[in-house]
């Protein structure tokens, strides 16, 4: 008899608590894809998610297909697509693994309940978190809001034993089971669209190999030293495994058994709780998107519900989207998004405050950029970095604690090699002109004279404007 493997954001076969149900149950696992983009609204794949998306999926397929499987590949609307497969196989059971975003939540909720009223065995799994949201509360039972003792308590779960892995050879899915292609999904930007991220494959391969790859290179390379060295963009310093966690294509539980199971030396061991602790920032940010759904359109702390924002000027916010602010780590950090499908965390919260402070703009603006151009666009830890750098989330950066980006730029990429590598223009202004170039206007002119000859906010005003909006009369938080 036959199983329905509904896979969504677990395109990996290692540690598939779905797929290992199945197989534990003597069921010959079907797995499927089900395209079905508009049961995610408001927060339906970006584009820069869905390419990526593309290629795991043929990753996935392609390792079934190495194990004797294959994927099946469907569009329309979930529950019907998975009835009609149900009818096609006479599955006996239905396994997938959890999703924690409101809209997931409530499709897979009615899913459950219309299919196993049904007399279908329908099981859901944990393969994305180390700590489900509802799993830990603070001492009066309540979720969390605070980081610090958040993963105090979390941190005790963590496992060292290395989870399961899938066996080399799968039953073939029946012959005659029909699906598409994954090309017809049209995942990828096609003519008269331009290939926007023909840049991002020299950097990335979606898919559990090319995650495994990148988390071997981390643990060899990175880790050491990565408390210090993570601050720094220029640097390979940090994992870079964002895309591969959201997709599933690696779990957090393969890379802390790899993190716990390995010996290291005394002076790296600071290195590494400090990247377990960044892990725990992802639960985190599940944790509070789980018990705090609205918090991904609206602010967290409901005394910002008054605030003045400005209403964007959209040639300043098409300027921020395209590198194009005059302020050189700004734009460094923006045109890497645009190039990459990711940014470094620190530039991030950079742009960011950019955006929500300096120009005092709502920062679902920035989140919704974020959203469509960033491989690892996740709506948990999105809505938490954007909600956390605009000083209105959990545990965040006080609003009146304003990024300085010449600060910034001059103490984390102190020989601008960030700023050089992706704002090429500036390439030949000397160091010392790098931060804050409209400082030497002369310099501008004669060396990089495609660049803004001043950034499209005055720094230091805009920073005392959004200051006063934070403590004025009317919207004091
Ligand atoms: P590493 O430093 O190697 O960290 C390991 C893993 O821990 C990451 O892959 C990620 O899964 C997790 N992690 C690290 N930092 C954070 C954090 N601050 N919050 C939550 N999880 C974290 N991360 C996303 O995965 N998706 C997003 O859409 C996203 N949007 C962000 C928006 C803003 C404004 C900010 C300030 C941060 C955002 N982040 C987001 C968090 C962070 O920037 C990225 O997770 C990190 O840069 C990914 O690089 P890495 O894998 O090399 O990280």
């Amino acid at each position: 008899s036959h199983a329905l493997i509904w896979f969504r954001r677990d395109l990996r076969l290692d540690d598939n608590p779905a797929l290992e149900a199945a197989l534990r149950a003597g069921h010959a696992p079907i797995p499927v894809y089900i395209h079905a983009p508009d049961e995610e609204a408001p927060w339906a794949p970006g584009a820069a998610t869905n390419a990526w998306l593309h290629r795991s999926l043929q990753a996935l397929d392609a390792d079934l297909r190495a194990r004797g499987s294959r994927l099946i590949v469907r569009r329309g609307d979930s529950l019907s697509e998975l009835e009609k497969l149900i009818a096609e196989t006479r599955a006996e059971a239905l396994h997938w693994n959890r999703l924690y975003e409101p809209a997931s939540i409530a499709r897979d909720t009615r899913i459950k309940q219309g299919l196993k009223s049904r007399g279908l065995t329908v099981e859901s799994h944990n393969a994305a978190l180390l700590v489900e949201p509802w799993t830990v509360q603070t001492g009066s039972g309540d979720p969390y809001r605070v980081f610090t003792p958040f993963w105090k308590n979390a941190r005790t779960r963590l496992v060292a034993a290395a989870p399961p892995t899938a066996p080399a050879r799968l039953p073939e899915p029946p012959v005659l089971l029909a699906g598409l292609g994954i090309e017809d999904l049209k995942l990828e930007p096609a003519p008269p669209e331009p290939r926007w991220d023909a840049g991002f494959w020299q950097h990335w391969q979606p898919g559990e190999a090319g995650a495994r790859e990148m988390l071997d290179a981390f643990l060899d390379g990175a880790a050491h030293g990565y408390k210090e060295q993570r601050n720094y963009p220029d640097r390979i310093a940090t994992s870079k495994l964002s895309p591969h966690l959201h997709f599933g294509e690696i779990s957090p539980r393969q890379v802390v058994a790899r993190v716990l199971g390995q010996v290291w030396p005394a002076a790296v061991q600071g290195d590494i709780d400090h990247f377990l602790s960044e892990l725990g920032w992802r639960e985190f940010s599940h944790h509070l998107l789980f018990h705090l759904p609205h918090t991904a359109q609206e602010n967290l702390n409901p005394k910002f519900s008054e605030f003045r924002w400005a209403k964007p000027d959209p040639a300043h916010l098409a300027a921020w989207q395209r590198g194009r602010t005059g302020v050189p780590i700004v734009d460094a950090g923006m045109r890497e998004l645009w190039h990459t499908g990711w940014m470094h965390n620190r530039v991030r919260m950079v742009v960011a405050s950019f955006l929500t402070k300096n120009l005092r703009y709502h920062w679902k603006h920035g989140a919704d950029w974020f959203w469509d151009t960033l491989v690892d666009a996740d709506l948990a830890n999105n809505t938490q970095g954007w909600q956390w750098t605009a000083g209105t989330g959990a545990d965040a950066a006080p609003y009146f604690r304003i990024f300085s980006p010449i600060a910034q730029a001059q103490k984390f990429d102190p020989a601008g090699k960030y700023i050089r590598r992706w704002l090429p223009e500036l390439a030949t202004l000397p160091e010392s002109a790098l931060a804050a170039p409209w400082e030497q206007p002369d310099l501008v002119r004669r060396l990089a004279p495609g660049y803004p000859s001043r950034p499209i906010v005055d720094l230091k005003a805009s920073r005392e404007a959004a200051l006063a909006a934070y403590s004025g009369p009317k919207s004091k938080p």
